[in-house]
């Protein structure tokens, strides 16, 4: 059987304790004293060394590491019962514990035990280690991901449009500046600026809807704001008004090419003609939610973003049945296509009533059932917020009461997904296109619903996300570029393919058990649903970044002050 370290002498190490004193403080005895037999001095343990070996893959822990008070654990596919975790610096074992007993990870169809060591608080940089090898090397610290919130947020100055900008490698002058012509007609509109959405370079209103309120959101709700989060929106809001038709109020659906570029095409190669989709229901209540949410932040646009989304809500009402967007023929960019827009809806009308009080969008509220959601199809939750965070006085007690309970439903049943999976996430059995995303939009719901309830659990379960994010998965993969030993080297990312180097802080989808494209389906086919991941710049299912990735992650980051 391994030899483990005493309790004791682990608490010793945590503590400090055991390190000699100066000597500073003795009264030295005078010349004349009688002598005096010394006491016996306890004999000092030899520090335990265990440098692991080698690092291996089985242990699954976070890549950049924990805070001091935080829970800590991993996730080990060993036979062993007990860990150790060992100092970078020296080796000295600091910690001995008990693996949990064996847990099952349905997803990744593995058999895994949980080392939590939790009781370690001591500053530093560690590895954990069994009988088979090492972790690799994470910190504990007050700050353990370093200027990783700061590098999620940086990557919305990446995805300008619009604009040049310099970005080392990745620097581009002005892109896609020229006018788009409105589908179907030879009409033309100024539509410049704005975010790149993802690895492509469409530009589209519903998933900027959902960049936009997670940006502005994280701003208002974060124990520590960055003041940059709130130009970094503006960039995309501006260009959010552009797409607004001034005669109705509708908002386009999209501005892209008819087609996606090589991949190896940097922005301003891009030079096929830009073409307006249709007007789209989602997309003008979206907008109309989003803009009426941006105008709390920006005081001196405030008149001008409320009639925005005021005229964008007289177009729903004009239109209660206009059918989802589909694309149109011979195009064929992305189509974040949605049959119902009653959710988008239903979060415009609870922004429109936290910012006006009209009762009229009240009344709208109260007609219809709630919804949920903080993706960009269904954007339920967004509403939840808004009346729970922003109506104050305004609100009706029972609605609000109702809303409590159905953001807190939700939370019970991600909590529930959580508790049974001894890695971090809460996906259950499916990871869907983009699951990053639903992994970070699940750590928001929580800590927002630990806001509404006395639930810490909650709070800690959000933190287990953010380390399945950075490699305590069943990959042992960091899902973020530039951060953790092992992060997306071949982003489906079209300026990190054309400079051979990928941005760093961006989100990648992460598993997708459709196996939605021919290379994800090459390499993945019969995988169990959590490792049908890819770092292949072939894998849009799996490896591309999105501006409604990184948000979420960056919200998440700001409520638990990362
Ligand atoms: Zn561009």
């Amino acid at each position: 059987m391994k030899r483990i370290i005493p309790f004791i002498l682990a608490l010793c190490l945590l503590a400090g304790c055991g390190s000699s004193g100066n000597g500073n403080t003795e009264t030295p005895a005078p010349p004349d004293a009688p002598a005096v037999e010394a006491p016996a001095q306890p004999t000092e343990p030899e520090p335990k060394i265990n440098w692991g070996g080698d690092v291996v893959s089985t242990i699954r822990a976070d890549q950049l590491g924990y805070r001091p008070g935080d829970t800590k654990k991993a996730a080990i596919i060993t036979d062993d019962t007990t860990f150790e975790i060992s100092r970078a610096a020296d080796g000295v074992v600091v910690l001995g514990a008990a693996l949990s007993e064996p847990m099952r990870a349905n997803a990744a169809d593995e058999t895994v035990r949980v080392a939590d060591f939790s009781a370690l608080a001591e500053p530093g940089e560690y590895f954990l280690v069994t009988s088979e090898g090492r972790s690799y090397p994470f910190v504990i610290s007050d700050s353990p991901y370093g200027d990783l919130r700061a590098a999620v947020l940086e990557m919305f100055h990446y995805q300008k449009c619009g604009v040049e900008i310099e970005a080392g490698i990745w620097s581009h002058p002005e892109c896609h500046a020229e006018l788009a012509t409105i589908f179907d007609t030879e009409d033309t509109k100024d539509v410049s600026g704005g975010w790149h959405d993802a690895g492509d370079y469409g530009r589209y209103v519903v998933p900027a809807a959902k960049a936009i309120a997670d940006l502005l959101l994280a701003y208002e709700n974060a124990p520590n704001p960055d003041p940059e989060a709130l130009p970094t929106a503006w960039h995309k809001i501006e260009w959010m008004l552009k797409m607004q038709d001034e005669a109705t109020g509708g908002v386009y659906h999209k501005v892209t090419c008819r087609s996606f570029p090589a991949l190896d095409i940097m922005p301003q190669g891009e030079r096929n003609p830009l073409v307006l989709s249709p007007i789209s229901p989602t997309a003008t209540a979206d907008f109309a939610a989003s803009m009426a949410l941006a105008a709390r932040f920006y005081p001196e646009q405030r008149e001008a973003l409320l009639a925005a989304a005021i005229s964008a809500w007289e177009w729903c009402e004009a239109n209660p049945d206009a059918p989802g967007f589909r694309n149109p023929p011979r195009i064929s960019t992305g189509e974040y296509g949605d049959s119902s827009s009653k959710d988008e809806r239903f979060w415009a009308a609870c922004e429109l009533f936290a910012a006006t009080g009209d009762e009229k969008y009240h009344d709208y509220i109260k007609s219809d059932t709630l919804y949920t959601g903080f993706g960009w199809q269904a954007v339920g939750s967004y509403g939840l917020v808004a009346y729970l965070f922003g109506a104050g006085d305004k609100a009706d007690g029972e609605l609000y009461a109702q809303m409590k309970d159905k953001l807190l439903a939700d939370c019970e049943g991600i909590m529930g997904q959580y508790a049974q999976n001894p890695y971090g996430d809460s996906m259950g059995g499916s990871f869907p296109w983009g699951s990053s995303m639903n992994v970070a939009n699940n750590a928001v719901t929580l800590i927002l619903g630990s806001r509404l309830a006395d639930k810490p659990e909650y709070v800690e379960a959000a933190l287990d996300h953010m380390h399945y994010l950075l490699g305590y998965n069943s990959l042992a993969q960091s899902f973020i570029t530039g951060y953790g030993a092992v992060s997306p080297q071949n982003p489906h990312h079209r300026p990190s393919v054309a400079a051979g180097a990928a941005v760093p802080g961006m989100v990648v989808g992460g598993p997708e058990s459709g196996l939605s494209d021919p290379a994800l389906k090459a390499a993945c086919e019969g995988f169990p649903a959590a490792k049908r991941y890819i770092d292949d710049k072939e894998s849009y299912a799996s490896n591309e970044i999105t501006i409604y990735w990184n948000s979420p992650v960056y919200f998440a980051l700001a409520l638990l002050d990362l």
